[in-house]
């Protein structure tokens, strides 16, 4: 490792659907890496059976119960955060809101899986929804994606927007030039600078055929040039994820001009050095 670990604030339980361990597990593996600090991120419930990748309004209580229990057990080895990644979409806000004003969270994650209209919406990360690739322009996608994203952070529920450039999940890419795609990711930039909110670094990526991390290099550059505080995550949806890549963001973040860390208690951020190991 050439960095001090940070804390992995992006990681999933089994009440999800699509996640394996239990939350003490995440902190054994958090330990063995050298970890100080981690946060669940579960995905959060969302109204009228939005999909099947989340907990119930139900197992609410017992997934902030679970991330206590874990936290009591490591007092003094690991902090352990609870947090929430809730998605953004349009016309869930006052449900998402009521159920974050109804918990003491340290960090909720905002983030975008979905376009479209409610009742009709493209699952663009979903592998079931890749067909729609063949009929969408790759260019016009990227930009409803990015200004959905400006909308989420404009939205003042999260502290963290997750993996920013999740569009880019399976590889399908706009032309390096495009001046439309260039302009969307920089007014995305700009709502998430005025929102007073961070971006997070997620390894999650380098897992995906995209094989990079989210997001695109570019955009850590720019967004450390105004000044946007970032958050590290795993997105670890296994006790294995857990810190996965993470000297390799760190490294991305020291070239691209980011000296500190954004951590999170009570929805209060605190920004953290980024530390080399002296050799
Ligand atoms: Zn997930
Ligand atoms: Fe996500
Ligand atoms: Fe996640
Ligand atoms: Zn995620």
């Amino acid at each position: 490792m050439r960095y001090h670990p940070v804390p992995d604030y992006h990681m999933h339980t089994p009440r999800c659907n699509h996640a394996i361990g239990i939350v003490d597990d995440y902190a054994e593996a958090a330990l063995l890496l050298g970890l100080k600090e981690i946060g669940m991120s579960d995905h959060s419930p969302m109204p009228d059976a939005f999909d099947e990748w989340r907990m119930d309004v139900s197992e609410l209580s017992s997934y902030i119960d679970e991330v206590k229990e874990t936290k009591q057990r490591f007092t003094g080895r690991l902090d352990v955060k609870l947090g929430l990644e809730a998605d953004y979409f349009p016309g869930t806000e006052a449900y998402v809101q009521e159920l974050l004003q109804a918990h003491p969270w340290d960090y909720v994650i905002g983030s975008v899986h979905y376009l479209g209209e409610l009742s009709d919406r493209w699952g663009f990360d979903n592998p079931d929804d890749l067909s729609e690739w063949e009929v969408r322009e790759v260019e016009d996608a990227y930009c409803e994606y990015f200004e959905m994203v400006a909308a989420s952070a404009r939205s003042g529920l999260f502290d963290i927007i997750g993996h920013p450039d999740l569009i880019k999940k399976f590889g399908h890419r706009p032309a390096l030039d495009s001046q439309r795609v260039a302009e969307a990711e920089e007014a995305m930039l700009q709502a998430v600078k005025e929102a007073d909110v961070a971006l997070e670094i997620s390894s999650a990526g380098l897992r995906k055929p995209v094989a990079e991390v989210y997001p695109h290099a570019r955009i850590i550059a720019r967004a450390a040039e105004i000044n946007i505080p970032i958050s590290f995550g795993s997105d670890a949806h296994a006790p294995g994820e857990v810190g996965h890549a993470m000297d390799d963001c760190l490294g991305i973040l020291e070239m691209c001009g980011v000296e500190a860390i954004a951590t999170f208690s009570g929805r209060k951020r605190v920004m953290q050095p980024i530390r080399r190991v002296s050799k």
